[in-house]
């Protein structure tokens, strides 16, 4: 689960992390009063959504005066902000966070994150922050440094040390960057957290680190743990299709290609994705119908999926086991009834009542291509629903 910056320092705050005061706005009045309120000689207005790459994106405006605040709240609220992680069809803006300017001397990078290949967290930091970490490790792969903790043991102070010298930070800010590491390593563990990025630490002119921007990622998993964390919840950021799939009791993640899927089992809709994308199409979801799916449950996914405009073609991939393709097949013909399908349909069904299964699907009047194989079915899909080569 992601919150928004302004959550995320408010955490980071509990774990004696510096952050600049700022207050949350909805309207462009109540940014000007926010502002008011701050002791500060400039402002910066931040809008929140879920994503990064604001500043470059035009979500982020330093300015002078109150008045300068209101008028880049009115600019910021309610305009559908586009960042590299956005995708192309932006985020609506419905909150601006404003606090006070920080004289930036220089900006790192710290985060922590859950190394699952190391089965511990890394300790990731570099010198140059603010800007893209991606850039930074495809362009200076050596100005990254990392370090890993042993599950459930603290960052020792030696490990926070080498990082930051790493990064030229000297006395006093090395005894503050330590502490603000340690935080990031206990609040990932006692939150259990999947990421908790600081991206820039900024080292002030007159020395200070304040953490100006905090990403954090929490494990779905484990948010039964932390009622606290799940109440930050914030549904209008996620895609409406994904939250009604969740509603359903669906496992669904909408993707931005054109081959809609369909398919029981996490481990063979991810190479279902796989073997889409290597026939030179792309997979616009996961959707996972799981073992245990009843005939409306797959009406519900057919219905999810067809409720994406980016939808050309749907590939059925079924495995039947305790899903049975009959079930599967009984829920396809259903949905397709009830909301019609005008896209092409390639269905693979394997496994158990499959004869039944292909015989109900046969004997609609639907019309669909059956394939023998995984790779004929992508081969199939990639034929209708672009990119074939
Ligand atoms: P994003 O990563 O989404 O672009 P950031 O919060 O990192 O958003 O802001 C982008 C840049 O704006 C930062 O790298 C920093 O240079 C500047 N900035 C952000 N907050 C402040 C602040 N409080 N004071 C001064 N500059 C800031
Ligand atoms: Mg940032």
């Amino acid at each position: 689960m992601n919150v928004h910056e302004y959550q995320a320092k408010s955490i980071l705050a509990q774990y004696g992390v510096p952050t600049p005061a700022g207050g949350l706005a909805l309207t462009p009045i109540e940014a000007r009063q926010v502002a008011q309120g701050l002791d500060a000689d400039r402002f910066v207005v931040k809008a929140q959504v879920h994503a990064g790459g604001r500043g470059k994106g035009g979500g982020i405006r330093v300015v002078n005066t109150v008045d300068e605040v209101q008028a880049a709240a009115k600019e910021i609220l309610w305009m559908n902000l586009v960042t590299h992680q956005t995708g192309p069809e932006g985020k609506l803006v419905r909150k601006v966070w404003v606090e006070g300017a920080t004289d930036i001397a220089r900006e790192l990078y710290v985060a922590v994150v859950l190394d699952r290949g190391a089965e511990r967290l890394a300790v990731i930091a570099s010198p140059y922050g603010g800007m893209d970490i991606e850039e930074v490790a495809a362009k200076n792969p050596e100005a990254i440094f990392t370090t890993w903790v042993e599950p459930g043991q603290p960052l020792w102070p030696f490990q926070a040390r080498r990082l930051l010298f790493s990064c030229g930070l000297q006395g006093r800010q090395v005894t503050i960057g330590t502490a603000i590491l340690k935080g990031l390593v206990q609040l990932a563990w006692e939150k259990e957290a999947t990421l908790a990025e600081i991206n820039p630490l900024a080292v002030t002119g007159g020395g200070e680190l304040v953490a100006l921007d905090a990403k954090i990622n929490f494990d779905d998993s484990a948010l039964k743990r932390h009622p606290e964390i799940a109440d930050l919840a914030d549904p209008e950021e996620t895609d409406p299709l994904e939250r009604e799939a969740t509603a359903q009791g669906l496992n669904y993640i909408r993707l931005d290609g054109t081959v809609g899927t369909m398919v029981n089992g996490a481990g063979l809709a991810m190479a279902t994705m796989d073997v889409i994308k290597m026939a030179g199409a792309e997979p616009a979801n996961f959707l996972d119908v799981g073992g245990g799916a009843s005939e409306e449950m797959v009406a519900t996914g057919f219905e999810v999926i067809l409720s994406d405009p980016n939808v050309e073609a749907i590939l059925i991939n079924i495995f039947g086991g305790i899903l049975r393709c009959d079930t599967l097949a009984a829920g396809v013909v259903g949905a397709a009834r009830k909301v019609g399908i005008e896209v092409p349909l390639v269905v693979r069904l394997e496994g158990t009542n499959v004869e039944e299964g292909r015989k109900i699907l046969a004997e609609s009047d639907l019309s669909f291509e059956v394939a023998g194989s995984i790779s004929e079915a992508a081969a199939k899909i990639a034929l209708v629903a672009g990119g074939a080569s």
